[in-house]
């Protein structure tokens, strides 16, 4: 069900391979707020022991995945660019606003996608939508509940007008 560009996360570098290969999609779809906050589901929380409104999360870019995890000074390699940033009383957390920039996130496309992987971390992608029917991006609007393309919709139009 993702459109996620998985070309776009697999690296040739086998270590990079290696660890992509561990990637589990989540299916949870979240859209980042326009302060740039994202909740992080519950059921990753408590697999992190996560304490709303205590603990931290470092966060960090890897290729075109934002990572997330439990910050813990000491017990993980410094990260170079890595943050750290609590998280608040909602299960929130503020992606900055260079990481966000860096994924291409905008007011427009702001839904990520959430995976995890076996090393504990989460991973957001940036999820783009697409049409049903060509797998397009152009000029979406959504019909009953599916997305159908500028393109699709004048085709599909044209066929209604022939009929006529
Ligand atoms: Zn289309």
């Amino acid at each position: 069900m993702t459109n996620f560009a998985k070309h776009d996360i697999i690296s040739n570098d086998p270590t990079e391979k290696e660890k992509r290969n561990t990637l589990k999609s989540t299916g949870i779809v979240r859209k980042i707020d326009g302060f740039g906050r994202i909740v992080v589901p519950v059921e990753m929380r408590r697999a992190l022991q996560l304490a709303d409104n205590v603990d931290s999360l470092e966060i960090y870019c890897e290729g075109n995945l934002i990572v997330l995890r439990k910050y813990a000074p000491g017990a993980n390699e410094v990260r170079e660019a890595s943050v750290a940033r609590r998280v608040d009383e909602l299960g929130r957390v503020l992606i900055p606003k260079e990481v966000r920039k860096g994924l291409g996130i905008t007011d427009v496309y702001n839904d990520l996608e959430f995976f995890t992987r076996e090393d504990g971390c989460i991973l957001l992608g940036l999820y783009i939508h697409s049409c049903c029917f060509c797998g397009g991006a152009d000029g979406l609007r959504s019909f009953r509940e599916k997305l159908v393309c500028a393109h699709c919709l004048r085709e599909l139009g044209e066929m209604s007008g022939e009929r006529g």
